[in-house]
């Protein structure tokens, strides 16, 4: 066997969304572009590019023009090199989808629909493990509940004949308390699930999320999985991704933090592998600056790690 086969068959982060193409953005939107709310996405763009992108024409030239409307439709989606390793600005073009599939009923339908397109595929690709990350942002109970469940159960039917889904449920930072006792609650109503509900994930910006602030719900989840380990949670964790706010040294701290609080998998981490000098090239004052409380934290961390620092 390719000693590569397990590497190129095995997926263990993925978010749905993010497996949407340019092609499926416009298949799904087709119909209903002109009624969605787009501006969590041209806020967010304008706030990255400094220009406000205007959505329905996009739409309309892509429909019309398959070439060079497509392709202009297209660099608003895509994310890629020229946009210069900047979480703004990934969230920004990434929020072109999110709105869509936050598009509300009666087409909540079509997340569902995305979702199993995006599963279909992995398996006419042939890779045959995934792990799905979703989160949906701030939600009701009702929606968090409705949205999580419906997911699982769409991974718990797609698992069989050499393929198995797995999922991750992404938490709010804000409200990652509330939104584990929910997830309980999932695995209370639906037992059937808990073979498929492997995990709980954090994601999106951090700025203003510190890992020292987990500690104690960690410990929480920490002693929950040892106390059931039948239905034990493990951890992953998105950190050293979005880190324009703090020095550089601060955000490989936060990635070491979080590592040693019995993380699974640490998503991201790109403060790790950019040079520094392309990381404060990214953005004018980038990482010049940090709260108070993190250069203390920092300065706390270089004596305590003096010796291997030195
Ligand atoms: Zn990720």
């Amino acid at each position: 066997m390719n000693p590569l086969h397990p590497n190129k068959t095995c997926e263990l982060h993925v978010h749905p969304g993010g497996c949407l193409t340019a092609q499926d953005l416009l298949d799904l939107g087709r119909n209903i572009y002109q009624d969605v709310d787009w501006t969590l996405f041209t806020d967010a763009y304008e706030q990255a590019y400094n220009t406000r992108p205007d959505p329905i024409t996009l739409y309309q030239n892509a429909l019309a023009d398959p070439d060079l409307g497509f392709e202009t439709f297209k660099s608003h989606f895509i994310y890629t090199q020229k946009d210069g390793g900047d979480f703004g600005r990934f969230q920004a073009k990434f929020n072109f989808i999110i709105c869509l599939l936050r598009h509300p009923s009666p087409h909540q339908d079509m997340i569902n629909t995305s979702f199993q397109m995006t599963v279909d595929q992995h398996q006419k690709e042939g890779v045959n493990f995934v792990e799905y990350r979703c989160g949906g942002g701030q939600q009701t109970h009702d929606q968090f509940i409705a949205m999580h469940h419906k997911y699982a159960t769409t991974l718990k039917s797609a698992t069989q004949n050499n393929f198995t889904g797995r999922y991750i449920i992404s938490l709010c930072r804000s409200s990652a308390e509330q939104d584990y006792e929910w997830v309980q609650e999932l695995m209370d109503t639906y037992p059937d699930l808990i073979p498929t509900l492997i995990g709980i994930d954090f994601s999106h910006f951090e700025e203003g999320y510190p890992p020292k602030d987990k500690r104690a719900f960690f410990e929480r989840v920490h002693q929950d999985n040892q106390k059931n380990p039948e239905r034990a949670l493990d951890i992953v964790y998105h950190v050293g991704e979005s880190y324009f706010d703090k020095s550089l040294e601060s955000a490989i701290r936060w990635c070491h933090e979080i590592a040693e609080m019995g993380i699974k998998r640490l998503g991201h981490a790109t403060a790790l592998g950019l040079p520094p000098e392309v990381a404060v090239a990214r953005r004018p004052n980038a990482h010049v600056q940090e709260l108070v409380s993190e250069h203390l934290d920092q300065i706390a961390y270089d004596l305590a790690h003096a010796t291997e620092l030195t």
